[in-house]
């Protein structure tokens, strides 16, 4: 797709979002669309493929949550896959230190080409949040953890919270059952050190998103995260 089509798809779509903040981007956003498309030629990592659900159903999506994170914060990308949010934070976030985390190696690999080719600061691990959460020196080590389809939200915040710091926060990134999971979820967000801070409701192309924040009041239990089968078998 030639610039000028590209660029002018993302002014639409960005200032009907609201998103005008991130208009001044969106060269490399053209850019980060080439290679998703050119690695998912061979790999899958995402089932959208044209520019304008690219735009908005990733792009958009993802950058709702870029103006609530802190300045300068540290922020842990749960479950990444091919790069969402890390990569749209990345690129309209700056100042922010990006780890992403995925048990799958080979989405890691697009993150990473794609961070390095780009000059982002992103790093990238791979491995399951509820065995890396246990121990330092990642535990209790994050301002700020955000999630977007990864796992149901009470078991979300088993693998999420323990890696905040006290007073950081978790972005659970949420469709349509965004509340009925936060319903379920309510022992899971006590048990482990969290607070319900705000649940923010945002429209995509007319499809319900959540964006759930969850703020840690205290330090998570030491007993959290269990292994892994308990957590999913029987949540919080
Ligand atoms: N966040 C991306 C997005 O919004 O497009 C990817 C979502 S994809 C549906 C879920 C990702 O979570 C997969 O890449 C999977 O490998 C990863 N994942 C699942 N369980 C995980 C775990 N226990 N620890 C780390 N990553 C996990």
């Amino acid at each position: 797709m030639n610039e000028p089509v590209f660029s002018a798809l993302y002014g639409e779509i960005l200032k009907k979002e609201g998103l005008e903040d991130y208009l001044p981007f969106a060269s490399e956003f053209e850019e980060l669309t080439g290679r998703l498309l050119a690695f998912n030629a061979h790999t899958n990592i995402t089932a959208i493929t044209d520019p304008v659900g690219i735009i908005e159903r990733h792009y958009a999506d993802c950058l709702k949550i870029a103006p609530l994170i802190k300045e300068g914060a540290s922020l842990l990308d749960v479950g990444c896959g091919g790069g969402f949010p890390t990569l749209p934070l990345a690129i309209a976030r700056k100042d922010l230190s990006i780890t992403s985390l995925d048990s799958t190696a080979k989405k890691l690999t697009f993150v990473k080409d794609t961070a390095t080719g780009m000059g982002l600061k992103v790093t990238t691990l791979a491995g399951r949040a509820e065995e890396l959460s246990k121990s330092a020196p990642l535990r209790e080590s994050f301002d700020a953890v955000s999630a977007r389809a990864v796992a149901s939200l009470p078991v979300l915040c088993e693998w999420c919270l323990p890696f905040l710091k006290v007073d950081g926060y978790f972005y659970a990134m949420k469709g349509a059952a965004g509340l009925e999971e936060l319903k379920s979820a309510e022992n899971a967000v006590k048990t482990l050190g969290g607070q319900v801070a705000e649940i923010r409701e945002d429209y995509i192309e007319g499809v319900v998103r959540y964006n759930i924040l969850i703020k840690k009041v205290k330090s998570t239990p030491a007993a959290y995260p269990r292994n892994g089968g308990a957590i999913k078998k029987k949540p919080l």
